[in-house]
């Protein structure tokens, strides 16, 4: 068997797969609601906590992409 890696396609059988990384990004951005809320309890100095706890959150996912059909899979 000639396997150049160890993927086959699902749809076409091809081992002709390339790996490929997705990120996501789930992102955060401003806590308007937060700095409002912060505003209202600890005036101006509270809008700063709307960037407290903003956390980024990035999601990464390895595919595999088939070269011969373009069958995206997960492993
Ligand atoms: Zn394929």
């Amino acid at each position: 068997m000639a396997r150049t890696n160890g993927s086959q396609c699902p749809k076409c059988g091809s081992y002709n797969c390339h790996p490929i990384t997705e990120t996501d990004f789930k992102g955060g951005g401003y806590g308007v609601f937060k700095g409002l809320c912060g505003y209202l309890i600890l005036g101006p100095a509270g809008l700063l906590c709307g960037l407290c706890g903003h956390k980024p959150k990035y999601k990464q996912r390895t595919f595999r992409v088939c070269g011969s059909c373009g069958k995206k899979f997960r492993l």
